[in-house]
């Protein structure tokens, strides 16, 4: 097996013996904020983006990141580097580090920061081709003036929960609503509908985690003349559309067929949805930062 690198605080240790301590606050209360990046051919997909989200999660939970944008943009391409994957999934974390047994962050002096380069798990393509079934589940999202769902942190329970809920049911993923009964998102992942060609994504108030996936689809909608409209809507809404997705780092665009038993229209991935899908697999090696320029020019001699 490859060896794999993961970088702490600066320094690169063997992954079988990366670990962090048990009074670790990240650990103790999920007192932290993390990243998922995926990597495709070299080009690590829209890093920057992922570190601007990172660094507003930290000036929300109040967690001094000790290095500045820059630094920490470059050690993720050079912790890809290290690792040589032209196709990987980064986890990018950030813990408050070790402190005292008591909720107070002001003991812990030492945050952690640590990225993990790993191979992709990929969905099986069958997933892509068929689509998927899933349900609504009672369980809620947080609501913003508790934990902002806009907020990635280490404080993942209420998806958990969700998955848990999911798997249960049978089903590969999950919806929440929020607690006005508007649709939020999956539980890593986002959801859009398209409706009369319009196609609909809930706003960040109601209550999701604004995806780096989701903004490159309304992007690619913006350049290929769809329009589309952060609105919100509700689980009629969605029963009632001509095509349902989710979007996220892992899941890309997946075809959503059904929902809580009632198939979308014919019950297949839609139009627009493969057109997006297809879309995105070709931005996703380009727009980014390359991790091998020296890959990418040898190309274009
Ligand atoms: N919502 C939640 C709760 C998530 O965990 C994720 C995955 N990070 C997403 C949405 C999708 O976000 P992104 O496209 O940035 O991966």
């Amino acid at each position: 097996m490859e060896e794999r690198w993961v970088y702490m605080n600066g320094r690169y240790v063997k992954k079988e013996e990366a670990t962090v301590s048990i009074f670790d606050h990240g650990f103790l209360y999920g007192d932290g904020i993390f990243e998922g990046i995926r990597v495709y051919d070299g080009n690590v997909f829209r890093l920057r983006d992922h570190l601007v989200r990172l660094y507003e999660s930290a000036r929300s939970i109040m967690l001094d990141i000790p290095l500045k944008i820059e630094e920490l943009e470059q050690s993720v391409v050079e912790a890809v580097r290290k690792n040589e994957l032209r196709d990987a999934y980064i986890r990018l974390v950030v813990s408050r580090g070790k402190g005292e047994l008591c909720l107070d962050p002001s003991k812990c002096n030492d945050p952690q920061v640590i990225i993990i380069v790993d191979q992709v798990r990929l969905f099986p393509q069958e997933t892509y081709d068929r689509g998927l079934k899933i349900i609504t589940v009672p369980t809620r999202r947080n609501v913003p003036d508790a934990l902002n769902p806009k907020i990635k942190s280490l404080n993942y329970l209420n998806n958990i929960l969700v998955k848990i809920e999911a798997n249960q049911a049978g089903v590969g993923e999950a919806l929440m609503l929020n607690g006005d009964g508007y649709v939020a998102e999956g539980s890593g992942d986002n959801i859009f509908l398209v409706k009369k060609g319009i196609l609909y994504t809930p706003p960040g108030y109601v209550g999701a985690l604004e995806g780096i996936t989701r903004q490159a689809i309304m992007d690619l909608c913006e350049r290929n003349g769809y329009t589309v409209k952060e609105q919100p809507f509700t689980r009629h809404d969605v029963y009632v559309a001509d095509e349902v997705f989710l979007t996220g780092t892992a899941a890309e665009v997946i075809a959503v067929v059904n929902v809580d038993g009632r198939t979308i229209a014919d019950g297949v991935p839609g139009p627009v949805t493969q057109h997006l899908l297809k879309e995105f697999r070709q931005l996703v090696t380009v727009d980014g930062t390359q991790a091998f320029p020296e890959d990418a020019a040898a190309k274009e001699k």
